[in-house]
């Protein structure tokens, strides 16, 4: 066996669709074409959004498709005190600050980063900076929750240099064309929050540190995530962790161009399956592999 490790990392946040089932077979049969381990995450950190049942309805989906995995299945929500661990270096360096606010307060204080346009991985980009001491020991001393945000400006000044040095190596590419070494640009993302109020943590901060811990060497994802690896890149060189290999893939879309969603519901595995489908129908017809 090769020492190439990759990953699918779903949000069961529904039935899988077409969409998600094409993303988690690039995967698994890069895996295989490289002899190396295909490992199964569930980032299911937002329990409003993500519901066990979909998490059991989409391990049985992938293993009808002929997907299979090493268990034990890493679930995320099982290890939300691991990811604070991970927050404190970051809070011990000054590089994050906290944010009280709410959406509705910070509305009015945000703009969106042109690259992400507005259905970027973040959207809004706040870089409001922290409150006044005062005004802080005030919110805490009431008991007022908080997220973490990543200060940009501490962190350029931390890294000096390096900052602008950031760069990862895209094996597919990018929504672009983008291969090869790509210059990361983080602070397209301003202050990003890295530990939500409700839950502690954020996507990015769980990822990168789940994809270090499980040693992934390539992280294969699809082309919507390809700005969220400009961040991934520095919070893994502000944490200390490798820096694995991207491929970002082309997203399959239906008839209509459009990306799969949640609403295309006639077009999840599960609609597929009892409408008489099997694997070799849905590869053939809608993967075209
Ligand atoms: N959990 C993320 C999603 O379903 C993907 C994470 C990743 O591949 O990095 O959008």
């Amino acid at each position: 066996m090769s020492d190439f490790v990759t990953r699918f990392a779903p949000s069961p946040t529904g039935h899988i669709h077409l969409g998600t089932a094409f993303a988690a077979l690039q995967v698994w049969e890069a895996a295989r074409a490289a002899g190396g381990r295909f490992i199964l995450r569930i980032e299911d950190i937002d329990r409003t959004r993500c519901l066990p049942d979909y998490t059991t309805a989409m391990l049985d989906d992938l293993a009808w498709l002929g997907l299979d995995w090493e268990e034990p299945v890493r679930i995320q929500s099982q290890h939300l005190e691991e990811y604070e661990t991970a927050l404190a270096p970051l809070i011990e360096k000054n590089l994050v600050y906290r944010c009280f606010r709410t959406r509705k307060e910070i509305a009015g204080e945000i703009t969106r980063a042109p690259h992400l346009g507005a259905d970027g991985p973040e959207g809004p980009v706040f870089t409001g900076g922290p409150l006044s001491a005062d005004m802080e020991d005030e919110k805490l001393a009431a008991g007022e929750p908080f997220a973490w945000r990543l200060s940009m400006d501490a962190v350029r000044q931390h890294l000096g240099d390096d900052f602008d040095l950031l760069s990862f190596v895209e094996e597919g590419a990018g929504p672009t064309g983008e291969t090869g070494e790509i210059h990361a640009t983080p602070e397209i993302f301003g202050d990003v929050i890295v530990a939500r109020k409700d839950i502690g943590t954020s996507y990015h901060l769980a990822c990168t540190h789940d994809d270090a811990l499980q040693g992934i060497t390539h992280v294969i994802r699809g082309q919507d995530l390809f700005f969220s690896t400009h961040l991934h890149r520095l919070i893994q060189r502000l944490l200390g962790l490798p820096e694995p290999v991207y491929r970002h893939h082309r997203l399959l879309t239906g008839p209509d161009g459009r990306k799969f969603s949640k609403r295309d519901r006639s077009l999840t595995i599960r609609a597929l399956r009892e409408g008489g489908e099997t694997p070799a129908t849905i590869r053939q017809a809608w993967f075209s592999i």
